[in-house]
């Protein structure tokens, strides 16, 4: 007998091959394969109305990663001497950590607020050692977005520079961009494994025209309109093949994210009749690329890990433990987490597809069930 199958933690689905044609074939008519091409013009541009930023407010980029060095080095450049630190959240994706470091900053880890998973920038605000700070990332933990008006203040107060990692929030921020979007570039990742994906890619928003021509020229080679190198940057454009696959993903976006939804109101439903609906954490809260089941303490989330193993279900600490407990980072300056440091081993990733059955999902449920009834 075979073993059984397991359940994947996720199991991407963007457009199909058919889906895909109708752009490839204006591919072969162009022979424009990047460099902003009609592909990558006509995906800036819709993603712009969707988000209701004027022209320009979308710059394509090749990765979420990309989009973020562009942004910082777009409103900051690189890291002074002066000021070599970037203050970033603990609890986060090794991603942001990694591209401030390319920049030339050394990260500092902050601890998040309890409630939002965030970094809070009124208690930056009192943060000691802030002369020695020349960038802050706030990060939209789970695609939960970074209201902007208080980063704004919080710029304008200390006038360091403030660039979001946006990650995985694109639905959120569809849905109340005067809230989540303005002049603070806002990166976001287009990875496969968000939400709104094209394979690998991303963006970053901003309403100043300033600021996105200079991330513009960050993400290609420091050129702009003439071929001279004329800042700090690299090479972090969206080729026309991927700009394909957000033009079709675009074209049935209603449709995933309703999948989506869908799939965080089976969970709740279920795990409500469980008892549990208390534990779960599902769209629109967070993208709903993410099903987090929320353990009340380190040690249920621990039991329910282990139930979830005996039923072959898989599920993911996306963002680890924290930074400092990736190997990279362990020797990262840091206040003390005591908020990351509780949270971070509770939150647990669930199975999520598009698609994902009923049968899954009850099978997720019941494994939840026999971890956390261990104890009642
Ligand atoms: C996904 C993600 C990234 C990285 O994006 P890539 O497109 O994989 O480079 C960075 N930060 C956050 C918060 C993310 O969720």
């Amino acid at each position: 007998m075979s073993a059984p199958r397991s359940i994947p933690v996720l199991r991407p689905l963007l457009p199909h091959a058919d889906r895909l044609l109708p752009y490839l074939r204006r591919i072969d008519a162009t022979r424009t394969y990047s460099n902003w091409g009609p592909l990558v013009d006509e995906l800036e541009r819709r993603l712009e109305t969707h988000f209701g930023l004027p022209m320009h407010g979308v710059v394509s980029a090749a990765s979420g990663t990309a989009a973020l060095v562009g942004a910082v080095l777009g409103i900051a450049g690189r890291a002074g001497r002066q000021r070599p630190l970037a203050l970033i959240p603990a609890y986060t994706f090794a991603a942001t950590a990694l591209a401030v470091e390319q920049c030339g900053y050394r990260p500092y880890l902050v601890d998040v607020d309890p409630r939002t998973w965030q970094l809070d920038p009124a208690r930056l605000l009192n943060q000691s050692g802030l002369n020695r700070v020349g960038l802050v990332v706030p990060v939209a933990p789970f695609g939960r977005p970074v209201p902007h008006d208080h980063w704004i203040g919080f710029r304008h107060r200390t006038g360091i520079p403030v660039a979001i990692d946006g990650g995985a929030s694109f639905e959120g921020a569809s849905d109340e961009s005067r809230r989540f979007l303005g002049e603070i570039p806002t990166a976001f990742s287009f990875h496969a494994t968000k939400s709104f994906a094209t394979g690998e890619g991303g963006c970053v928003t901003t309403t100043d025209a300033g600021t996105s021509k200079r991330i513009t020229q960050a993400l290609n080679f420091g050129f702009f309109e003439i071929r001279d190198c004329q800042s700090p940057s690299t090479n972090g454009k969206m080729s026309e093949y991927h700009a394909a696959v957000g033009l079709a993903e675009l074209e049935g976006w209603t449709e995933k994210r309703a999948a989506l939804r869908s799939v965080a109101e089976s969970y709740r439903a279920r795990l409500s009749t469980a008892g549990l609906a208390d534990r779960f954490i599902g769209a629109p809260d967070v993208a709903g690329c993410y099903a987090l089941f929320h353990g009340a303490d380190a040690a249920e989330a621990a039991r329910a890990q282990e139930s979830l193993d005996r039923s072959h279900v898989e599920y993911r600490l996306w963002y680890g433990k924290g930074l400092l407990s990736q190997s990279y980072f362990s020797d990262l300056e840091h206040d003390a987490l005591d908020v990351t440091n509780e949270m971070a081993p509770r939150i647990i990733g669930l199975p999520v597809a598009p698609d994902l059955s009923a049968e899954a999902i009850d099978a997720v449920v019941s494994a939840l069930c026999g971890g956390v009834a261990q104890r009642r």
